[in-house]
């Protein structure tokens, strides 16, 4: 299938992108096109015109202070390849290696997966579990959007039409921390039918000081476990509290089938990928 005509546009700066979104409310924005473009082909998606960010400086790369900081257009390859990362967020190269195919990691972008907001997206648990940030850029300014707080649906952000994600912040907490996210794969897009990701921390006398878990691939959009946490919270992370928490992490999602999968197995996997992702998770805390 062919896309519907189109306008394109490349601007070189930040300011002339928004403008070009602001001016024109069927303008979509261009990342590295490898959920877009498909949509498109499909006539699933038809903008009138199309603003690439591909030009437009200080979109890429991967900085750390206290926080790593992760621009918008940076691909999953360069997060793989990040040292940055592999010191101070592992978890977050890994996540990057295991998302789709070669071809996929390098167009594809933290900021157009966040974006996107697929219900079957790595990243959108990942940075949910990880307490991220996310900048925007529109008309009215720049703002800071807590994870928790921007995907609010299928394929729906807390992202206004003229507004730019220009990138992520995640923390590094300090201390006895471990982080962890697995997925149950669709074999043949690689896409999460169910994925978990887990950010543990433990406490001076080894028991769980917080708990951070975040499910994707098994609703609307990517959720926190909040069942899992409370189950988790001022425990000894023991195989026994670790299945606990496992076997309460379904409750309170809005699990949902489809025709590879059946909520009643969504809901399932949730608790079989949920007690590995913990029991990594703690393994790494206790280091
Ligand atoms: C075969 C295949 C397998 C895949 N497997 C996986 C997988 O295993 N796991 C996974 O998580 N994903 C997977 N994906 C999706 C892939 O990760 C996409 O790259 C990603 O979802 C979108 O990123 P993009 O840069 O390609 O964005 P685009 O396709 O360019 O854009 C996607 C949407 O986000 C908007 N957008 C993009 N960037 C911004 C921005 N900076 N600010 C505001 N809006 C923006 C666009 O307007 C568009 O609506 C797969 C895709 C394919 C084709």
């Amino acid at each position: 299938m062919f896309p519907n005509q189109f306008a394109y546009h490349r601007p070189s700066t930040l300011e002339e992108a928004v403008g070009l979104l602001a001016a024109d409310p069927d303008a979509k924005v261009l990342a590295g096109g490898h959920s877009l473009l498909p949509a498109m082909k499909l006539r699933l998606a038809a903008p009138g015109a199309l603003v690439d960010l591909a030009s437009i400086e200080g979109l890429r790369g991967i900085s750390a202070d206290g926080a790593v900081t992760i621009g918008a257009m940076t691909t999953y390859n360069q997060l793989v390849d990040s040292d940055e990362l592999r010191a101070r967020l592992p978890v977050v190269a890994e996540v990057a290696a295991g998302v789709g195919d070669p071809q996929v990691r390098s167009l594809g972008t933290l900021g157009g997966s966040l974006a996107h907001n697929d219900p079957a997206a790595d990243f959108t648990a990942l940075m949910l579990a990880l307490g991220a940030d996310v900048t925007a850029v529109g008309s009215q300014g720049e703002r800071t959007i807590p994870a928790d707080e921007f995907f609010l649906d299928i394929l729906t952000t807390a992202l206004g039409p003229d507004e730019i994600l220009t990138a992520v912040r995640i923390p590094v907490p300090a201390g006895r921390v471990g982080m962890a996210y697995q997925k149950h794969e669709h074999p043949a897009s690689g896409y999460a039918v169910v994925g978990i990701a887990a950010v543990l921390a433990l406490g001076d006398d080894g028991t769980c000081r917080s708990a951070r878990v975040a499910v994707t691939g098994c609703a609307p959009t990517a959720t926190r476990a909040a069942a899992a946490e409370a189950a988790l919270v001022g425990q000894a992370l023991t195989p026994e509290t670790i299945a606990a928490a496992a076997q309460a992490a379904p409750g309170g999602l809005e699990i949902t089938g489809d025709l590879y999968a059946s909520a009643e197995y969504r809901s399932h996997l949730v608790t079989v990928v949920g007690r590995r992702v913990l029991e990594q998770a703690a393994a790494r805390a206790r280091g």
